[in-house]
């Protein structure tokens, strides 16, 4: 019988080709050049012009978004999503535990703390029930907001990140931010083209947020989108991310602090010419997960990461579950991954366990610690 990582190897292997594979890699087989010389010719390659009218509105259609303002890169937006919806200085924000560190970065460019919760075992997304039950037991309502009664902070905001594309439950995590009167920041960066209960991810939360990093489903090489329903908060996040310079022909006038956080038109004519592929690049994704799903029953000892219920997935992302039992052997499958040429990783460390956020306030966080050690990623990119 061989061993665990050597069946994995093999399985990959049927899968992907010889290595090397990356992890991510991108693919422009459709009409990124042409748009990039159009956008070169016409000379609007900042972020005033076509290409970034033409994005946003393409982003509208594919998400059914009331209003999209597209940003240099994910994180930006999230930052200017906290601010918008009112996160300010000592402010506490709820996030969970298992995710890139953008979201929380962002808190703490708010001025604000991360408070960080546990994850459920379906989606690997912020649990809801362990949410709802803490802020029954903490929290109360006061005219300035929701207040954490240990620590007399207000909870400014809550994060909701879809993780690897999957759908969290995220309109129960709505229902408790109308319980508690909290907006929901909703991070849709890797879920672009999935979709829970018929709804496409990033219409869920007061506001959303994409990224179209060179990893991402759609990429812009580096790009950004927060979408919205409501017109007040898409005009300040417009206002803010343009230096919140006042319309006029001439002069400079600025009216607060602002961002330089606008897309460039270059990456927008790249981004333009990615969403028109948008739906074929779901489509070989979802393909690779039951290529996978294939080879790996197989495979005693481990399990592919798949859709929660009522959510229709991206997959942006292709995971592997260790049993329990097999834990142990996770960096060993990773190494010998590796040294096959596949870019495979462990999932992200536990936002907690990372110096810049070991001081800050967390639940009990039984099953993120449990699932971190099992997860390992596998080449995902829509050209295998
Ligand atoms: C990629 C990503 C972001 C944003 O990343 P940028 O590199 O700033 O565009 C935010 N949240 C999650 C969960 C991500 O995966």
């Amino acid at each position: 019988m061989t061993d665990l990582p050597s069946a994995i190897v093999g399985a990959v292997t049927s899968v992907a080709g010889e290595g090397p594979v990356d992890l991510h890699a991108p693919v422009f087989q459709g009409n990124e050049l042409r748009y990039v010389s159009d956008c070169l010719e016409s000379g609007l390659i900042s972020s005033i012009g076509t290409y970034v009218n033409l994005f946003e509105e393409k982003l509208q259609e594919v998400t059914g978004a009331s209003f999209v303002v597209a940003t240099m890169n994910g994180t930006a937006s999230l930052h200017v999503g906290l601010r918008v919806l009112g996160v300010a200085a000592g402010d506490e924000v709820v996030l969970p535990s298992l995710a890139f560190v953008a979201p929380a970065n962002a808190v703490l460019y708010a001025g604000a703390s991360p408070h960080f919760f546990d994850i459920e075992s379906d989606s690997f997304g912020l649990d809801p029930e362990k949410l709802r039950k803490w802020m029954y037991a903490t929290c109360v309502a006061r005219a300035s907001g929701c207040i954490n009664r240990r620590t007399g902070r207000r909870i400014g905001a809550i994060v909701a990140v879809h993780v690897f594309g999957h759908p969290c439950r995220i309109d129960e995590i709505c229902d408790i931010g109308r319980e508690f009167g909290v907006p929901i920041v909703e991070d849709a960066a890797e879920a672009l083209g999935s979709t829970y209960r018929g709804k496409a991810l990033g219409t869920f939360g007061d506001v959303a947020t994409l990224s179209f990093n060179g990893n991402k489903i759609v990429t812009t090489g580096g790009g950004g989108a927060l979408l919205t329903a409501t017109q007040g908060l898409a005009d300040r996040a417009r206002h803010l991310t343009t230096t919140a310079k006042i319309d006029h022909p001439w002069r400079y006038v600025h009216d607060e602090m602002g961002f330089n956080y606008r897309l460039p038109g270059l990456n927008a004519a790249v981004g333009v010419a990615q969403l028109e592929r948008l739906h074929f690049f779901v489509k070989a994704k979802r393909q690779l997960f039951w290529r996978y799903m294939a080879a790996m029953t197989e495979v005693r000892g481990v399990s592919v990461l798949a859709e929660p219920r009522e959510a229709f997935s991206n997959y942006w992302l292709q995971n592997i579950l260790l049993d329990r039992t097999q834990s142990n052997q996770r960096d060993e499958v990773i190494m010998q991954l590796n040294a096959a040429g596949y870019g495979a990783r462990p999932a992200w460390d536990l936002l907690p366990e990372l110096p810049p956020f070991v001081n800050f306030p967390r639940q009990p966080l039984d099953l993120a610690q449990e699932w971190v050690k099992r997860i390992v990623s596998l080449p995902s990119g829509v050209g295998i």
